[in-house]
């Protein structure tokens, strides 16, 4: 059957229905049919926005939770993803900026915050200060995560204190909001920044939409929960198209160095 495509060369649009060969998804992975972009990995998001990146010694668990079927499911992220955890920090450079970057992979667990996603972000975090960098986190997450119980919702509170004081300290945060920031990671650091900025077409919110029309039983407008509509009410300090982020971190890194 050598006609047929080689497996993983193709993929559809979720958007279009178009059909699009890898090479025309490009590096930024958006489509070049409809601009719809597919959700970067921890690998292409380190690509796009650094030129040298060397990762922070990785933090793993010492006891593993005995959560029913969580073992396997974390074995089959790891798996999936070449990552060990949903989040990955190190020192980066970019247009000779030097800067703290910690990414949040949605491919892993949906992004989503427990035990050691909080470590590392508490890593980072104490990282920056100390090395005096500015801080980068690129977050993608579907809130806690389930699994760990109120040890994940602990996380909110222990990341956002280790935030604070970095704030407090006068390092420069900003916030990259991608598709998507839900629950209790956006009700507790991703609006922390000092500046806070999305990516075009992020869905950013605290309980999803379908649970709140549940809820509400009231329709709610088409663009509820979009980066656009989070800006326009005055939540975003800009949305950002993905092939200006770059460019955009390198700006704001510039217009925020220490003397
Ligand atoms: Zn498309």
């Amino acid at each position: 059957m050598s006609h047929l495509p080689i497996a993983g060369t193709w993929r559809q649009c979720p958007h279009c229905q178009r059909h699009v060969h890898q090479l025309e998804w490009g590096q930024l992975q958006i489509c070049p049919h409809c601009g719809y972009y597919l959700r970067l990995t921890t690998a292409q998001r380190i690509q796009q926005l650094t030129e040298t990146f060397q990762s922070l010694p990785e933090i793993t668990a010492a006891t593993p939770f005995a959560f029913p079927g969580y073992q396997e499911k974390l074995a089959k992220a790891q798996q999936k993803t070449g990552t060990t955890e949903a989040f990955t920090a190190g020192i980066a450079t970019l247009n000779q900026q030097h800067f703290l970057l910690g990414v949040m992979d949605s491919h892993f667990m949906m992004g989503t915050l427990n035990t050691i996603v909080g470590a590392r972000l508490r890593q980072a975090i104490t990282a920056a200060q100390t090395q005096r960098l500015p801080l980068v986190l690129v977050i993608a997450s579907g809130g806690a995560r389930m699994q760990e119980g109120i040890l994940s919702l602990l996380q909110m509170n222990t990341v956002l204190a280790a935030y604070d004081a970095l704030n407090a300290a006068g390092n420069f945060t900003l916030n990259i909001l991608t598709d998507p920031t839900m629950g209790g990671v956006s009700a507790s650091f991703a609006f922390a920044a000092d500046t806070v900025i999305a990516e075009t077409g992020a869905t950013i919110g605290f309980a999803g939409k379908r649970v709140i029309e549940e809820t509400s039983r009231e329709p709610l407008p088409p663009d509820f929960q979009s980066a656009a509509s989070l800006y326009a009410h005055g939540q975003l300090d800009a949305v950002v198209a993905r092939p200006d982020l770059a460019a955009t971190v390198t700006q704001l890194l510039q217009l925020h160095q220490r003397k």
